[in-house]
């Protein structure tokens, strides 16, 4: 008999108990408020001609995937690093460093607006007692619109040269898109709390609605993923067919009738290992250079390395902090909030 998932069936969902990886979601996130926070004093600071003692927090660059992208592709074409917001450089390619290793944890295990979209969807299935699913049609052609988002991104920028790059890195605009993201936030316009209301309001309903449906971020480390030596396995011959692993699966992936789950949905979440109640029936394994089967807490714990490492990397050798100071952010101040932008140039 099919096993049916969480939304075609009125059993209730299998719930995942607190593991390491709901520690680290809770530590990244955590941090990024702080970032948040920090960066906003600095703005403040920066923007009111006072002393400036809160230091930028370099992390912020995080929230410019876009830019990094750029970055990126110049450096590999001529080796030269973005010195105005580097460190989205160092998360994007520690991003992309994870996914090629270890699936997409990146979005499951790490990324702040993952957390969030599933925080949101436990809280839904808390207050309506379950979530939904889209039909499978419209579910399988929304999952495209992260790909056409992020097709769209990567067209642009490899037809862009590097001169070309280069002036939008250094560009008026870019120099202050990490304020102007502060400013999304926080001078939000109406139209702007609408969609955000309405992306709150579809991921309480529907399991991780941003990353499934939304994310280019996401998209790419999922492709990225498509090389990653590690994959979930499934014992058939010891497995007991329960469906316990389908219905707590986050991306709706029919665990229960694969044998090998390698493609780009899968978020190495490990959820569905900690709820299978087979002993050794499923289990995230690499076979380079001999099978291995990996668990949760040595993921997280290369994880967070990885990450440590990439940032400690990118300072000892000056490729973190940006080489803006204080008095050029200043004048950048000042200029948005004394000029129109379309008489500054500070769109690209
Ligand atoms: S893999 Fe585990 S959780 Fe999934 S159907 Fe088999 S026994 Fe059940
Ligand atoms: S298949 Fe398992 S590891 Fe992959 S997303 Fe689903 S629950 Fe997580």
């Amino acid at each position: 008999m099919p096993i049916r998932t969480h939304s075609e069936t009125s059993l209730p969902d299998t719930r995942t108990p607190w593991g390491v990886r709901n520690w680290i979601q809770l530590g990244v996130l955590a941090a990024t408020i702080g970032i948040g926070l920090q960066f906003y004093l600095h703005v403040l600071q920066a923007g009111s001609g006072a002393a400036v003692t809160v230091a930028r927090p370099a992390g912020v660059e995080g929230f410019l995937p876009i830019g990094a992208l750029m970055g990126w592709k110049r450096f590999l074409v001529n080796g030269r690093w973005d010195t105005v917001h580097p460190a989205g450089m160092v998360i994007l390619g520690f991003a992309a460093l994870v996914s090629l290793l270890a699936r997409k944890s990146f979005c499951s295990w790490f990324c702040p607006v993952g957390t969030v979209s599933e925080g949101l969807w436990k809280l839904g299935r808390r207050l309506l007692g379950r979530n939904f699913q889209l039909p499978r049609k419209l579910d399988w052609l929304l999952r495209g619109c992260k790909y056409a988002l992020l097709g769209f991104f990567v067209v642009i920028i490899m037809r862009m040269d590097t001169a070309t790059i280069t002036r939008f890195l250094e560009s008026p605009y870019y120099r202050m898109a990490d304020v102007k993201m502060l400013h999304f936030f926080t001078r939000m316009s109406a139209t702007t709390a609408l969609v955000i209301a309405a992306l709150v309001v579809l991921s309480l309903l529907i399991r991780n609605f941003w990353c499934r449906y939304l994310c280019p971020y996401g998209a790419l480390m999922g492709l990225l993923a498509l090389a990653s030596p590690l994959r979930i396995r499934r014992r058939e011959a010891t497995c007991i067919q329960c469906g316990q692993c389908t219905r707590a699966c986050p991306h709706q992936i029919a665990v229960h009738a694969k044998q090998s789950i390698a493609g780009p949905e899968c978020s190495a979440c490990l959820d569905c290992i900690q709820v299978c109640p087979a002993t050794r029936t499923l289990g995230l394994e690499s076979r380079i250079p001999v099978t291995h089967v990996w668990r949760p807490g040595t993921v997280g714990t290369a994880i967070v390395l990885l990450f440590v490492g990439s940032v400690y990397l990118a300072q000892i050798t000056g490729h973190w902090k940006s080489r803006l100071s204080t008095r050029d952010f200043r004048i950048g101040l000042m200029m948005m909030q004394t000029i129109p932008e379309n008489r500054t140039g500070m769109k690209p």
